[in-house]
């Protein structure tokens, strides 16, 4: 009954995200499941993908390879090709991060989401990665969404740092219309007036995507809020406002990070985040809640 509601969209809706039809719930699409390796992101399972936000050193992916595992990651992030702020700062390892990631994949079985900044690295990208990561910076590069699309690979689109979600709907779009039905939405927070934060994580905004498409969404509380100590409490929120997964940038050492260390759980924070999502999902999962049919009593 809730799915079949759920799967009318408000006529405001489709007027208003009119651009992006193809994303857009509809009688005959309620849910896209994007199959990775031996499971699925947007089906009943939610997902979690960890691991450190650059490739740095061979024993580096390896053990956080093996421990995120452990504490339930299915898929395991690392970027390979880097997009700095900073010209000057570590721009990734290239070819040789892709070769640790998936030496990584075959000693612990996870899939692989890696990077691609640039149309013509995307050949490459996708011989290594389970999963195309399209970042921030990149989202509104149709030239690139459309060669990424083209390799046949699941998409991860992170949402700009300055696009409505309405842009965001556009640029999933252009990657079905380029025929890759399989894209997965991310939000990861975007600029505001606050600088407490390095963004501001829109938790409407995955409220809104689930209500209006059939992609799923996952939350990065990690690039929402720029500091660990937060990272926990935002998971927690994505998942009780509907998202299909997390991704949460993972490190043994966040402290010597080559990138976003400020940011980044260490192997015990990640297990003290992982137990603490249970309940929310359990929540999310009863359906069974209903109005008390018993009058209330007055207090006092
Ligand atoms: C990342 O995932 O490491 C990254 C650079 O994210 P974003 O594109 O969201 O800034
Ligand atoms: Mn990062």
């Amino acid at each position: 009954m809730e799915a079949e509601r759920s799967a009318v969209l408000r006529v405001s809706w489709q007027e208003r995200f009119a651009e992006s039809p193809g994303v857009l719930k509809s009688p005959r699409r309620k849910q896209t499941v994007v199959p990775v390796r031996d499971f699925s992101v947007g089906g009943d399972a939610f997902i979690t993908i960890a691991g450190p936000c650059s490739v740095e050193t061979e024993h580096q992916v390896m053990t956080t390879a093996h421990h995120v595992r452990s504490a339930g990651a299915r898929i395991l992030r690392g970027g390979a090709f880097k997009p700095r702020s900073s010209p000057y700062a570590f721009q990734g390892h290239g070819i040789e991060g892709l070769k640790m990631l998936s030496r990584a994949r075959a000693a612990t079985g996870l899939a692989i989401v890696t990077e691609v900044m640039s149309e013509c690295d995307v050949p490459l990208v996708a011989e290594y990665a389970d999963i195309l990561q399209i970042g921030s910076r990149s989202m509104e590069n149709y030239a690139l969404l459309e060669a990424a699309a083209q390799s046949g690979r699941p998409i991860l689109l992170k949402r700009g740092m300055v696009a409505t979600v309405a842009d965001l709907l556009r640029s999933a779009q252009v990657i079905l219309d380029n025929g890759n039905p399989n894209i997965i939405l991310c939000e990861r927070g975007i600029r505001t007036f606050e600088t407490a934060t390095r963004n501001t994580f829109d938790v409407a905004a995955i409220a809104l995507v689930k209500q209006i498409s059939h992609l799923p969404i996952i939350a990065d509380p990690s690039h929402a809020s720029g500091h660990r100590e937060l990272v926990p409490a935002l998971a927690r929120i994505g998942v009780a406002a509907g998202a299909d997964g997390l991704i949460v940038e993972v490190h043994p050492n966040p402290d010597k990070a080559w990138s976003d260390g400020e940011q980044s759980l260490t192997f015990g924070e990640f297990d003290d985040m992982m137990d603490s999502l249970e309940p929310y999902l359990a929540v999310r999962s009863n359906t069974s809640w209903k109005r008390s049919e018993e009058p209330l009593e007055a207090v006092g």
